[in-house]
């Protein structure tokens, strides 16, 4: 009986695929089997799509096996999926950025706004410019569903759904089960519990595949000694998609003490939290718990973890939205605040503190090409502002400095620009402008990119057939 329901939701899914134009089908039209969201199987398939459609910049990964997939009589299980997406430009090893979802199998909206997350990067490579340097200067890994046998009873339960003797009730929360300060905090000892720990630290399949995948991400870094923060140079960004709260968490969470790299992790928190709108706290503000994957992460690996709590104005409220919060709010919510997230992995603690820019313009004639900006610090003054040509770094040669258009620089905002000989923009077809500004505090911010317009852009022929077609 299930697999013949499991076999018509995948056909069910191809002939939607199949019938709808490629942009369409990446908008994620809602699955009929769900409520519109998609069950496991069809986001493995959508999964499996993407990386056959971007095979220049996609690689699915399958990193462990999920407890009922490991069991002899068990259910068929899962293997869990992760999506590598990089450009081929470069070799790596890149900054990472990681996307993971349904950590919580219940919470529906987290799988949904990673998917659209990972086809926003696939379709926008070579099209968007921002997107197009995120690609080439850094990798991002999506796991939309890490906890795929609680997503796919019927009822999806917070917890996996791993047996435990002398009881009928199943499963661990997987957020509790991380060895770092495991059981330091509220979660619970009792298998019963919907916080249950595990009888041991990193005792499920899917907590110790996890930390494989980000072992080997996160790889070549030394824990530096206990209370000491991981050094300024330390790459990596995480994000933990739950629901729901309209919450940005960082670590700790099992104590109140702040983390070595609070400063960092605070600041990048507060500046997620500024372009989703939701609220910005420490996890244990929120309240103590221990035992996540947020927290392992950064301890272990100096990785800069952050819980995004979606959702928490009715209807789009609960951890089983209706579907059309997605696209209506959720996805538009925290787009930006992902992109945001990817681009500073590089160096989160620093980039963090640095300028942003809000607006950025290209014009161009035949002899030059001129790029104005507008860069916000984050904290104190606007001090510089440089451009690359092509690429950043560290695959870009000597930036050019902007100057201030009001002619000194050191104001919260500061219009900053550039004027390119078009000689210097030479040798590749459409290259990329890069830009990015330091703050008073000696930060530099994250990159913002445009493409160089082509010299005879915008021609004639456009002026001429817009307004026709305009009718
Ligand atoms: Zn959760």
């Amino acid at each position: 009986m299930r697999h013949s329901r499991l076999c018509l939701a995948i056909v069910m899914l191809a002939l939607v695929l199949l019938a709808m134009p490629e942009h369409v089908a990446y908008g994620h039209s809602p699955s009929m089997v769900l409520g519109g969201y998609f069950t496991v199987e069809e986001t493995e398939l959508l999964l499996r799509d993407m990386a056959a459609r971007y095979p220049h910049l996609a690689t699915l990964v399958d990193f462990g096996d999920s407890w009922e997939r490991g069991e002899p009589d068990g259910a068929p299980g899962y293997d869990l999926l992760a999506l590598r997406i990089t450009s081929r430009r470069h070799p790596g090893p890149k900054p990472v950025f990681t996307l993971v979802a349904a950590i919580h199998a219940n919470e529906l909206a987290g799988p949904e706004v990673a998917t659209r997350f990972a086809s926003m990067l696939l379709a926008g490579y070579g099209v968007d410019p921002t997107l197009t340097w995120l690609l080439d200067g850094h990798e991002v890994v999506v796991v939309p569903i890490f906890n795929p046998d609680g997503r796919a009873l019927a009822q999806p339960t917070r917890k996996s759904t791993s047996a435990w003797p002398d009881t009928t009730c199943r499963g661990v929360d997987l957020n509790r089960n991380f060895p770092y300060e495991w059981g330091a905090a509220a979660a619970s000892p009792y298998p019963c519990s919907d916080t249950y720990l595990g009888p041991t630290p990193a005792s499920e399949p899917e907590t110790r595949a996890m930390m494989a995948l980000l072992e080997n991400l996160y790889a070549t870094r030394a824990t530096p000694p206990a209370g000491q923060p991981f050094p300024d140079e330390t790459s990596g960004v995480l994000v933990s998609l739950h629901t729901y709260g309209d919450l940005v968490l960082w670590p700790w969470a099992h104590t109140s003490a702040l983390a070595p790299n609070a400063p960092g992790l605070e600041r990048l928190g507060r500046s997620i939290a500024a372009r989703n709108g939701y609220s910005p706290k420490s996890a244990f503000a929120l309240y103590p718990h221990a035992g996540r994957l947020d927290d392992w992460a950064y301890a272990t690996l100096g990785v800069a973890a952050f819980t995004i709590e979606i959702g928490s104005v009715y209807p789009c409220s609960g951890h089983s939205a209706p579907f059309t919060c997605i696209d209506d709010l959720f996805w538009p919510q925290n787009r930006g605040a992902l992109v945001y997230a990817a681009l500073v992995a590089s160096t989160p603690y620093t980039l963090a503190f640095g300028p942003t820019f809000d607006a950025a313009s290209v014009t161009g004639d035949t002899a030059n090409v001129t790029v104005s900006a507008r860069a916000s610090a984050v904290a104190g003054g606007v001090a510089a502002a440089e451009l690359y040509i092509g690429e950043g770094p560290p695959y870009a040669s000597t930036p050019l400095a902007m100057v201030a258009a009001d002619g000194a620089f050191g104001g919260a905002v500061e219009e900053v620009r550039v004027t390119v000989p078009r000689e210097l923009l030479a040798g590749d077809v459409r290259p990329l402008l890069i830009m990015r500004a330091s703050s008073t505090t000696g930060a530099w911010g994250p990159f913002e990119a445009r493409w160089a317009p082509a010299p005879d852009a915008p021609g004639p022929a456009y002026r001429l057939v817009l307004p026709l077609l305009a009718r």
